[in-house]
C-alpha cells in the first residue's frame, strides 16, 4: 500500500474521476416496478408512535426508502429470474449445485464447495469442526454471528484490526486492515489458535476494506505459525473494487482478477449470499482442505441439508450461481459502490457529519454531532433514526448504545465510542433520485432548529434489544 493518510482523503474524493471519465450510472434499466407508498405526516406519526420509535417494527408498507439493511434485499437481474425457471428440484444432486459450484471454484478459487441456507450457516459448520472449547479465534473486528457461533463452539473472539478502524477521524484507505503485530502477538502467546477469522469488507467498521498488502502479509505470518486464514467473503466483491481503486498495481486489473488473488491468500470462506451475490436468500462454505471438506459435509447434512443442497432450493442455487457472475463485473460494482459514494457525497458536502471514508455498503451518521448537547443516555441515534422517517418515510438503522446492549454482569449500559445511524443501501433498488430524497431528508433533519429531546425505553427484551426494544418521546 503506498497511500500516505494525507493524500487519502484527495485520493478518496477523486477517485472516480481518475479511473473513469464517466458517471457511475447503472449498467442496467429497469423492466419491472414495484410501487412504495408516500406516505403523510400525519400517517408517520401514527405508524412510528405505534412502532415505539424503533425503526424495525415499522411495517415495510409504511416505509418509502428502505436502507434498513442491504442483506437479501437485491434486485435479481431478468437473468437470475429466467435462471429461476430452470430450477432442477432433485433432491440429490440437482444441475444447479454443480453450476454453482463450478462458479464459485472460478472466481472465488476455493476447491470445496458446501452450500448453506446463508452465511449463519456456513459459521456455525465451521466453527464447530475447526473450534475447540479454550480456543483463541482473532479476527479484524467482530461481527455479531460470526462471533456468535466462535463462542459457541468454546472459542474467545480476539479483535486484531488497526487502531483506525475504531477512529471516526482516520481517513485511512484500507482500515479494515489486520494489525500485524497485535496477530504476532496473538498467534506466539495463545494456548491453541484454529484459524485467524478475516472479514472483508469489514462491516462493523462501516464497511471499510482491507489492502491486498496486507492478506499478503497475514498469509505469510499464518503460514509460518501453520494457522489457516478464514475468509468471510460476504462483501469480498466490494473489498475487491476499493483494491482497484485505492490500491498501486491495481487500477488495470478486473474486480475478478483481484478477487481471486485475494482469496487465494485465504483457505477457505463463509459467504451470505444476501449480499454481493445479489440474491435474497442463501450461502455457502468453501474449503481447500479435503478432510475438513469432508467434515463439513457429515454436518451440513444434520444442520442444513443434503450437501448438494444445504437449505437451498435448485431454483435458489441458479439464481446464487448467476448472481455471482454478475457481482464481479467492474460496471456493476462502479455503479455500487458509487451510488454510495453518490450519497455519502451529497451529504458530506451539505456539512452532515457522517464517517469517512465512506463504505461499501453503507453511510454512516454521526448522530453526536446532530444533537450535542443530548445525553447518550437519551439514545440520541435511536431519536436520530426516528426523526428521519417522521420526516421523509426514509427507515434507517440505529448503531448506537442501543445495538450496544447492557453488561452481563452489572447490568449497566454498554457506552459505544459510536452513536451513528446506518442508511444501508441496497444493490440495484433505488434511483439517484432517490438518493437525492435521502439527502434532503437528513439535511433537513440536521438543520432542524427545534432539536428533539430524545427517548426513554419504555420496553427491552432481554436479548439483541434493538430489535424490539419500544420507546417514548421525551419532552413535548
Ligand atoms: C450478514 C453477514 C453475515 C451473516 O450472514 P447471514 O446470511 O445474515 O446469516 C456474516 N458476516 C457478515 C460480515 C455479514 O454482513
Amino acid at each position: 500500500m503506498t497511500i500516505s493518510s494525507s493524500s487519502a482523503s484527495m485520493e478518496l474524493r477523486t477517485t472516480g474521476q481518475q479511473l473513469h471519465r464517466r458517471s457511475w450510472a447503472e449498467p442496467w434499466k429497469i423492466k419491472m416496478v414495484e410501487p412504495i407508498t408516500l406516505t403523510t405526516e400525519k400517517q408517520r406519526t401514527a405508524a412510528l408512535s405505534e412502532a415505539g420509535y424503533n425503526t424495525f417494527l415499522l411495517r415495510s408498507e409504511d416505509v418509502y426508502i428502505d436502507l434498513l439493511t442491504d442483506s437479501g434485499t437485491s434486485a435479481m437481474s431478468d437473468w437470475q429470474w429466467a435462471g429461476m425457471m430452470l430450477g432442477d428440484e432433485a433432491y440429490a444432486g440437482s444441475k444447479n449445485f454443480y453450476h454453482l459450484e463450478e462458479t464459485v471454484r472460478r472466481h472465488y478459487g476455493y476447491k470445496h464447495l458446501i452450500p448453506v441456507h446463508q452465511g449463519r450457516g456456513a459459521e456455525h459448520i465451521l466453527s464447530q469442526i475447526m473450534i475447540r472449547p479454550g480456543d483463541t479465534v482473532p479476527g479484524n473486528m467482530y461481527f455479531t454471528t460470526t462471533r456468535f457461533h466462535q463462542e459457541h463452539a468454546g472459542g474467545q473472539f480476539v479483535d486484531v484490526v488497526i487502531e483506525d478502524g475504531h477512529d471516526l477521524a482516520s481517513l485511512h484507505p484500507f482500515k479494515g486492515n489486520v494489525d500485524l503485530d497485535k496477530l504476532e502477538h496473538v498467534l506466539k502467546t495463545a494456548k491453541r489458535v484454529p484459524y485467524i477469522s478475516l472479514a472483508a469488507t469489514v462491516n462493523m467498521a462501516g464497511g471499510q476494506p482491507v489492502s491486498m498488502a496486507n492478506v499478503r502479509s497475514v498469509r505469510e505470518i499464518c503460514a509460518r505459525h501453520g494457522v489457516p486464514v478464514m475468509l468471510d467473503a460476504t462483501r469480498a466483491v466490494e473489498n475487491a473494487w476499493f483494491i482497484k481503486c485505492r490500491e498501486a498495481g491495481y487500477a488495470d486489473k478486473s474486480c475478478a482478477e483481484i478477487l481471486l488473488e485475494f482469496c487465494s491468500y485465504t483457505d477457505g470462506c463463509t459467504m451470505s449470499g444476501k449480499k454481493d451475490p445479489l440474491v435474497n436468500i442463501g450461502g455457502w462454505l468453501s474449503l481447500n482442505d479435503d478432510t475438513l471438506a469432508e467434515e463439513a459435509r457429515n454436518m451440513v447434512v444434520v444442520y442444513e441439508g443434503l450437501h448438494t443442497y444445504g437449505g437451498m432450493a435448485g431454483r435458489d442455487m441458479e439464481a446464487m450461481a448467476r448472481g455471482i457472475e454478475e457481482s464481479v463485473q467492474d460496471d456493476h460494482m462502479r455503479a455500487r459502490i458509487g451510488q454510495v459514494e453518490y450519497l455519502g457525497g451529497l451529504l458530506h458536502s451539505a456539512g452532515v457529519p457522517i464517517v469517512l471514508p465512506i463504505g461499501g455498503h453503507a453511510v454512516y451518521l454521526d448522530a453526536r454531532r446532530f444533537y450535542p448537547d443530548m445525553s447518550q443516555d437519551d439514545f440520541p441515534a435511536q431519536t436520530l433514526a426516528a426523526e428521519i422517517y417522521l420526516d421523509s418515510g426514509v427507515r434507517a438503522m440505529e448503531r448506537g448504545i442501543v445495538s450496544a446492549g447492557r453488561d452481563s454482569k452489572t447490568g449497566r449500559h454498554h457506552y459505544p465510542k459510536l452513536e451513528l445511524v446506518r442508511l444501508t443501501i441496497p444493490r440495484r433498488v433505488y434511483t439517484q433520485a432517490h438518493m437525492d430524497v435521502v439527502a434532503e431528508s437528513v439535511e433537513a433533519v440536521f438543520l432542524q432548529p427545534k432539536k428533539p429531546c430524545g427517548l426513554r425505553m419504555v420496553y427491552e427484551p432481554k436479548y439483541l434489544r434493538f430489535f424490539q426494544a419500544r420507546f417514548e418521546r421525551l419532552g413535548p
